[in-house]
């Protein structure tokens, strides 16, 4: 990314020098590379500023392209607010959303889906992997649905690209928003998969000027953090498989160690369905609040760690629908692994919180045993 912010500084629409050439030169590879990751066409990829801008350009541009009567979208109560924030602000502008339920191991049955689709429906969004609990959604199934009937399948695969297999063709999605930094890229750059068809899928810009993007995202490019993106992709693609089986044993060794020293650990959503860096547990008879107090030099959170513009103490609204009861949402800690987590550090982890843990069970007068 360096030269890109000194020696190299063209601007990837200065169509007329060289500096502005090897600028777009190094967009274009950097699209092919995010391509790669997920086996699209490098014209089907739209940089963005992150998944959050992905979405709302998913979601509020497919509703904006709708002719005729009000929009219908379909979403899941799971999802990450950067897709039910959009969703509620087309509710208010006449669109209709209908929020459907998973079930209590978070995944969402493509016959709730099937059920929730009317004549009027434009789009359906369904997250690949949740951000709170890892769980993986059926997406093949749910795009077999929505292709029957012409409806737009999104999936925010923020979570799922570069941690696991990701293929726009498996998967069967016209839309798919992704983010730099949850694949050890730089933050503030993303993009939209925007499936190539005849005709051109209908989604309407959100920002309009001077027509970059193929005239879906105006504005000057983030040639740096792009070319940064596209250097993340392609190092996780070539690592995917090893890591994923490396990092996944390395959370079942979390797992393991913590229901080695605690009882009363609950995984919340799914164990197999599920991303294999992601570990969500409540500990019953605990406190929320202590359990994080407590923790100081291990970075796990409560939640999403994306609605800390307005901390709030209330309970995670992913684990509220998978129904779980409030005080054991607030006594649960997301466990994010990563390419530099090592076993030592798991086993530290898991001393750490088994320890805190037992210590206020025994403060806790709520604790009968
Ligand atoms: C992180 C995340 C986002 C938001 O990404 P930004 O880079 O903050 O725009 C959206 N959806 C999911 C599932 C995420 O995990």
């Amino acid at each position: 990314m360096t030269p890109y912010f000194t020696d190299r500084f063209g601007n990837a629409a200065s169509r007329h020098h060289a500096f502005g050439w090897a600028a777009r030169d190094a967009v274009e590879a950097a699209r092919r590379q995010v391509a790669r990751l997920i086996g699209a066409d490098p014209r089907e990829i739209c940089f963005t500023s992150g998944a959050t801008e992905s979405n709302n350009l998913a979601l509020k541009g497919a509703a904006a392209a709708a002719a005729g009567r009000p929009p219908h979208m379909v979403t899941v109560a799971t999802e990450h607010r950067a897709v039910l924030d959009p969703c509620r602000r087309l509710a208010e502008g006449g669109a209709r959303v209908t929020e459907v339920e998973p079930g209590p191991d978070g995944l969402v049955s493509p016959d709730v889906i099937a059920r929730a689709l009317t004549a009027d429906t434009v789009l359906v969004s369904v997250m690949l992997a949740n951000n709170e609990i890892g769980v993986l959604q059926p997406i093949p199934e749910i795009a077999a649905l929505t292709r029957s009937r012409g409806i737009l399948l999104h999936s925010d695969a923020a979570q799922a690209a570069g941690r696991v297999p990701v293929d726009v063709e498996a998967l069967g999605v016209d839309l798919l928003s992704l983010t730099a930094h949850k694949l050890y890229g730089p933050k503030g750059v993303g993009a939209l998969y925007v499936r190539r068809r005849r005709p051109r899928l209908p989604l309407a810009p959100l920002i309009d000027g001077g027509g970059h993007e193929r005239g879906l995202r105006s504005g000057t490019l983030n040639v740096p953090g792009i070319v940064g993106f596209g250097a993340a992709a392609e190092i996780c693609k070539a690592e995917l498989e090893p890591e994923a089986a490396r990092i996944g044993a390395l959370r079942d060794r979390l797992l393991a160690a913590l229901r080695g020293r605690l009882d009363g650990v609950t995984v919340n959503g799914s164990l197999e369905q599920r991303l294999p860096h992601n570990l969500n547990v409540s500990f019953d008879g605990v406190e929320g609040e202590s359990l994080l107090v407590g923790l100081d030099d291990v970075a796990v959170s409560s939640g999403a760690a994306c609605s800390s513009a307005s901390p709030s103490l209330d309970p995670s609204h992913v684990l509220r629908a998978i129904g779980i009861p409030d005080e054991i949402a607030r006594a649960s800690l997301r466990f994010g692994l990563g390419r530099w987590t090592t076993a030592e550090e798991i086993d530290y982890a898991a001393d750490k919180v088994g320890s805190l843990v037992t210590r206020l069970r025994q403060l806790s007068p709520a604790r009968a045993s």
